[in-house]
């Protein structure tokens, strides 16, 4: 921790877009979307894409992998723009829609038309839009299925791309027999991209049955922060946790912040803090409904709240929850585009979670800022965790003065938020209460029912004996 590093050791500077080979229309659609240089995903898979060859590419998301197969297949959708022209799987449906919005801001200049085709929703508008000749499908791989067996009138069989996106989570999520079943009714002579975070034996399984003599690209993000990301660390008093925290939000109030807690009840509780005190804050955690989870993320995304107080698990699996499968806990993170600083409350206790938290900021080549609050119980923690990334931390610098002058404020905040908490318990435990309450006089009026309709009592629900 104390001690400071320089950035890691510096690379050739990376080529630009033009200089891969990419036509026109994309170039002005990178300049609009402002993807000054190819990440280095981009800068590896390109040149070999654009060549037509099968491409394995290991990489996470954040990566810039998604450009990295949407530029080769938009390019070839240019040469012969004819039928639908692309297929991407993608585990989850939070993934399938980011993907599909990418390739409409990539090929807005050539007219793409795409489609996603997910479950958890209708499936009869999406069988009216299939009908409209899409160029490019995004799906999860069971409601593709689905469509391929009782849509009429659509097959894949003019398919020119197949792109499997992060395919270990296809696989871990059980979408092998689905994949499967697809592989067998696309056509044989086609370009086939797999995508995945990490190799697994399930993995190499399914890139022998789907691809060609392909090129492998790489990037180790897996253990490894940015360099573009600035690492700090407070060191404080456990009891003193809160004010500080005040003091680092305002010292960056025209951030976009996420605020990491370990605990559901610090995450209410902070949120409720700041907003005290007049910050924007909303919570983001596993006791929040879906929709409730979208709705912050939303309110997030759309700049009306700048401080996102997070969970480790709401963030994982905020986007899919509710509709995907029981093993959505491998879900690797959000996409928030443009987060300018994470924090972390408290110090996460694998270091594993850490890199995934800090990943949230310093995307694609951005810069960003990291401040994990450490207390005199979390040496060894922050100790673990520069070990594993092989970098040290920097103090954040604090003006202790500044620090005294919010205290009074922020014990008042804090006991604001321990009230409003407790009466929000009591409410819910109120509302459950009446809920149970009405729930077995509903019952017992049920049961009526059936007994007065038969004559004899029929076993229904909760039956009288
Ligand atoms: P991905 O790994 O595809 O999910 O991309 C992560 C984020 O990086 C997304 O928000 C992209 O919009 C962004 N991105 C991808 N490529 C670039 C680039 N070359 N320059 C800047 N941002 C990029």
């Amino acid at each position: 921790m104390p001690s400071s590093e320089g950035a890691s050791s510096s690379a050739s500077p990376p080529p630009s877009f033009a200089s891969l080979g990419l036509i026109d229309p994309l170039l002005k659609a990178l300049d609009q979307v402002n993807f000054k240089q190819p990440t280095e995903i981009q800068s590896q898979a390109l040149p070999s894409a654009l060549l037509g060859r099968d491409i394995i590419g290991v990489a996470e998301t954040g990566s810039g992998k998604t450009a990295a197969f949407a530029l080769p297949i938009l390019q070839k959708l240019w040469e012969e723009p004819k039928g639908l022209f692309a297929c991407i799987l993608a585990p989850t449906r939070e993934l399938a829609y980011q993907i599909s919005q990418q390739f409409e801001s990539l090929g807005s200049a050539m007219g793409v038309r795409c489609l996603v085709l997910v479950g958890g929703v209708d499936r009869m508008p999406q069988a009216v839009a299939l009908a409209k000749r899409p160029h490019i499908i995004v799906a999860t791989p069971g409601r593709l299925n689905d469509h391929l067996q009782n849509t009429k009138g659509f097959s894949l069989r003019s398919l020119k791309f197949l792109v499997l996106d992060e395919a270990d989570r296809l696989l871990d999520m059980d979408f092998g027999p689905d994949i499967d079943q697809i592989l067998k009714v696309i056509p044989k002579e086609r370009t086939t991209y797999l995508f995945s975070a990490t190799m697994t034996t399930k993995v190499a399984k399914l890139q022998r049955a789907s691809l060609s003599n392909p090129v492998r690209v790489e990037v180790s993000s897996k253990y490894q922060t940015v360099s573009t990301l600035l690492q700090y660390y407070l060191f404080i008093p456990l009891a003193q946790k809160d004010v500080h925290l005040v003091y680092l939000v305002n010292s960056l109030a025209s951030n976009s912040i996420i605020l990491f807690t370990r605990t559901v009840h610090d995450a209410q509780r902070l949120s409720i803090v700041l907003r005290t005190l007049g910050f924007p804050a909303v919570p983001l955690h596993g006791q929040l409904s879906q929709s409730q989870r979208l709705g912050a993320l939303g309110k997030f995304k759309s700049g009306g709240r700048n401080i996102l107080v997070a969970t480790d698990v709401a963030s994982r699996h905020v986007l899919h929850s509710g509709f995907m499968g029981p093993t959505d806990h491998h879900y690797r993170g959000l996409d928030l585009p443009s987060v300018d600083v994470v924090i972390n409350f408290d110090i996460p206790s694998h270091s594993k979670d850490y890199i995934h938290r800090v990943g949230r900021t310093a995307r694609a080549g951005r810069s960003g800022k990291s401040v994990t609050i450490v207390t005199q119980y979390d040496v060894e923690l922050i100790q673990r965790i520069e070990t594993v990334i092989a970098k040290k931390m920097e103090l954040w610098p604090t003006d202790e003065e500044e620090v005294a002058l919010l205290r009074e404020r922020v014990e008042e905040a804090g006991r604001v938020a321990i009230n409003e908490l407790k009466e929000e318990a009591r409410f819910n435990e109120g509302r459950k209460r009446r809920r149970e309450d009405r729930g077995s006089k509903d019952d017992r009026d049920r049961d009526d029912d059936v007994v007065e309709a038969g004559g004899v009592p029929k076993k229904r629900g909760k039956a009288r004996h």
